[in-house]
């Protein structure tokens, strides 16, 4: 046993300040709950803040991962293989972007991807006059110079400037898009849920608006479904709720289920913009992750885990509020992405409060909690989390 002295002391001594000093060390994990290196047992309702679509060591995943890294665990970009053909098919499927000619790249992140999207938007500039890029504020779009540049909160990328240039932000309202998009515009980025700024939904009408102007002036509609797809919504990808279809759209997080990926999808003429030699990544679309993300699509398939993730994001909302307490202010998001918004900046305390009771979940501002489940969740997590959540609720002081 590694007593929480002992790893924290090697930690903060090896690695980068780059983030604080973690909760715990996990050492091992089982569908929804992890155990750490005292022997605790926590629910884990964050799921590697919404990377673990599975929950932890599904076997689908497994046998999956044992049988690729036996067979083909990398073979560079001169060579193709199955799971990589099989994932960019099935992408391509249930995205709706088969039909239209929509195209894949693969690389191995959510940053990478943005980055990846960001290049597209500059190709979709053929007489030199398409400069501006529109992204929100309050978003978040990776830590890479480009990725970050797009993400709209100017305390990540101040120290790092100087940033790429042509990145305006303007606010989520359907009058800051009016104002905004005109034929100088490459591209407009949103999330359609912002996660990262505590799950935050648009408004109404925000992203139909969007795809409406974009399509009139010839910029790209780029949505970031890097925490939002892959069923976490209650449907595979977001925008799907609104009836829209993007020019491209950003994936990774849950894409197979806590192995390295990243995609880039492309609908309809934007899958055209890039041509040989224009992008590129070593890593990107190997038989390991690929694999590993048509395990997890092939389950959440077969299993039904969609409609899961919106039936139990619905159990879940009843269940905090029916906790009536004088703390919880609303419930946001969608299907088994949510967001708890706090009457009082005490995000933090309850973070830790649930900790104490075993639960896993992340504050990400001070008055909101996020909690993003495994797609497998079912009656008796759900039961273990009222219990533990409601022990923590009552555990503050409510004023
Ligand atoms: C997590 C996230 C990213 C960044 O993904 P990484 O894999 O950490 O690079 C980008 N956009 C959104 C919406 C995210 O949630």
């Amino acid at each position: 046993m590694t007593t929480n002295a002992q790893w924290t002391e090697r930690f903060d001594a090896t690695l980068m300040k780059t983030i604080s000093t973690p909760q715990a060390l996990l050492t091992r994990g089982e569908g929804c709950y992890v155990w750490d290196s005292e022997g605790i047992r926590y629910l884990d309702f964050l799921a590697g803040i919404a990377v673990n679509s599975l929950g932890h060591a599904h076997p689908a995943l497994v046998a999956a991962v044992t049988e690729q890294v036996s067979t083909l665990v990398h073979v560079s970009n001169y060579f193709s293989t199955q799971p990589q053909l099989d994932l960019a098919e099935r992408l391509l499927r249930l995205t709706g972007a088969r039909d239209g000619g929509g195209r894949v790249y693969f690389c191995n992140s959510g940053t990478e991807a943005n980055e990846a999207a960001f290049k597209l938007a500059r190709l979709n500039n053929p007489n030199g006059s398409r400069t501006r890029i529109i992204a929100m504020t309050n978003s978040f779009h990776g830590r890479t110079m480009g990725a970050m540049t797009l993400t709209g909160k100017p305390a990540m990328s101040d120290p790092f400037v100087p940033l790429p240039g042509g990145v305006e932000h303007i606010d989520s309202t359907i009058e800051a898009l009016d104002a905004a998009i005109d034929d100088s515009v490459a591209a407009v980025f949103i999330e359609p849920i912002k996660g990262e700024a505590g799950v935050l939904e648009l408004p109404e009408g925000f992203l139909r608006h969007a795809r409406e102007l974009t399509e009139r002036c010839g910029a790209l509609l780029v949505l970031d479904e890097i925490q939002t797809g892959v069923g976490r919504t209650g449907e595979w990808f977001a925008y799907q709720h609104e009836g829209v279809v993007p020019d491209a759209i950003t994936l990774a997080k849950g894409l197979a289920g806590g192995i390295p990926i990243g995609a880039l999808v492309t609908f309809g003429w934007a899958s055209d913009l890039f041509s040989k030699g224009q992008h590129g990544s070593t890593f990107g679309g190997n038989p390991f992750a690929t694999s590993a993300a048509n395990a997890v699509l092939e389950h959440i398939e077969t299993a039904g885990l969609v409609e899961n993730a919106a039936r139990r994001g619905a159990q879940l909302r009843e269940i905090i509020l029916g906790f009536d307490s004088p703390l919880v202010s609303e419930v946001r998001g969608r299907g088994l992405l949510i967001g708890i918004g706090l009457e009082q900046p005490v995000a933090a305390q309850l973070h830790a409060a649930a900790f104490r009771e075993g639960l896993i979940v992340n504050a990400p501002n001070e008055s909101s909690i996020r909690i993003a489940p495994p797609l497998i969740v079912g009656d008796a997590e759900i039961d273990d989390f009222a219990r533990r959540f409601g022990a923590a609720l009552e555990s503050l002081p409510t004023q």
